[in-house]
């Protein structure tokens, strides 16, 4: 039922705009709103604070089928789940209740401030500082690539508090964009998600309350990395859903399109492609639910699962989207078609929340 439902609402309020979106490289306002209106913006915050109280296999089934038409309108549910994941895991009452309410009711998005210009895959390498001032925390640094910065009212940001102990001298924050010295760069030009604005936060001097601590000082990366064993999951789902729809343009068009004097679909060589394309999404979504279900429990072999669900379903996404480009031939290769921006869309999940690399150092560490 809730496929059904969002599926209906995607192909209805989100699609229509998906190519203008990508096209003009502007926020897709019109998905905020019909995600806001039917409560799928933030579905995961806890029915406690106001919200859907979506568990991790419903999380990722909205943001599977919002990727199916616009990727770009997916990450507004990805992000909001990433950037608030931290306060829900480790924050205090005080602060779940203050930031968790807002963003349940649409009045403030959140993004996550991990990476820096010189601490990507390397995140512990962080430069943003945090200095105690009586019963505030001074914070200066640049975070780079930031989803839905300047969009977002509140930001996770990780910054070293103890610069002597590396990641456990790493504490994480919430800071909200009204907050003096909070400023962000121009948008980044991109291959794809054109729609989903990134750019750099700057902290200058940021003075916050020091309840604005997420959780313990000094457990902060601990937190960042905890969040992206269950997030990763969404990314999967982003990647899922962008490789469905693109399997599911192709389908119809090869029946559609005739060559030699009959439809390219009755050609064993272009069904063995899309069988394959299907038995492989296939493959990833069994992963990437069984990964949720995971992240649900809290299973001790999450941090494994979640990072091969990600790996692999977007894998999957790069060679679906390549192959569904070539099924439509010429036609396929431009923006007349949708393919194409799902081919340049279906690369970013390759590479954030950690990059493939990456997941396989921490596939490899967490060995089943
Ligand atoms: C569109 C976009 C949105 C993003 N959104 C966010 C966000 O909201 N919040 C946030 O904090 N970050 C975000 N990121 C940052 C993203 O997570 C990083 O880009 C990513 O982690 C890689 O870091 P890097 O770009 O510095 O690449 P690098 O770390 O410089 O990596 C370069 C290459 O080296 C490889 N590599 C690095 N180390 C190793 C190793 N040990 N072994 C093998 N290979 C290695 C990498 O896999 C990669 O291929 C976003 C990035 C983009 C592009």
């Amino acid at each position: 039922m809730l496929r059904d439902a969002v599926r209906s609402l995607a192909e209805a309020k989100i699609a229509p705009y998906a190519a203008a979106v990508d096209e003009e490289a502007r926020f897709p306002q019109e998905a905020l709103d019909a995600l806001t209106a039917n409560d799928l913006h933030a579905v995961h915050v806890p029915e406690e604070y106001g919200g859907a109280g979506a568990d991790a296999l419903a999380t990722v089934i909205v943001i599977e089928e919002v990727a199916r038409v616009c990727a770009s309108s997916s990450l507004i549910p990805a992000v909001n789940k990433l950037g608030s994941l931290p306060v829900i895991l480790s924050g205090s009452e005080e602060l779940k209740k203050k930031y968790m309410t807002p963003l349940a009711k649409g009045d403030g998005m959140f993004s996550y401030c991990l990476s820096e210009p010189d601490a990507g895959s390397d995140a512990a390498g962080m430069k943003t500082r945090a200095v105690r001032d009586g019963d505030h925390w001074i914070l200066n640094g640049v975070k780079r690539w930031i989803t839905n910065a300047g969009v977002s009212e509140y930001y996770t940001v990780m910054a070293v508090t103890d610069p002597s102990k590396r990641s456990r001298g790493i504490s994480a924050f919430v800071v909200e964009k009204s907050d003096e010295g909070v400023s962000f760069g121009a948008p980044e030009k991109k291959l794809g998600i054109k729609g989903s604005p990134t750019r750099e936060v700057y902290l200058d001097n940021v003075r916050i309350p020091a309840d604005r601590m997420i959780g313990e000082e000094g457990t902060g990366f601990a937190t960042a990395m905890k969040t992206l064993d269950h997030t990763r999951i969404t990314i999967a789902a982003q990647a899922l859903g962008i490789a469905q729809g693109a399997l599911d343009y192709a389908k119809g068009y090869v029946k559609e399109r005739k060559q030699f004097g009959k439809p390219i679909a009755d050609f064993q060589g272009i069904q063995f492609m899309l069988a394959d394309m299907a038995m492989k999404i296939e493959a990833a979504r069994q992963l990437t639910y069984a990964a949720a279900a995971k992240s649900e429990r809290g299973d001790g072999d999450l941090t494994f699962q979640g990072a091969a669900a990600k790996c692999f379903a977007s894998d999957v996404a790069m060679e679906v989207t390549t192959d569904a480009v070539q099924l439509l031939g010429g036609y396929g290769y431009t923006r007349d078609y949708p393919v194409e921006r799902m081919m340049r869309d279906a690369k970013i999940t390759q590479i954030y929340e950690g990059t493939n690399q990456v997941q396989r150092i921490v596939m490899a560490r967490n060995l089943p």
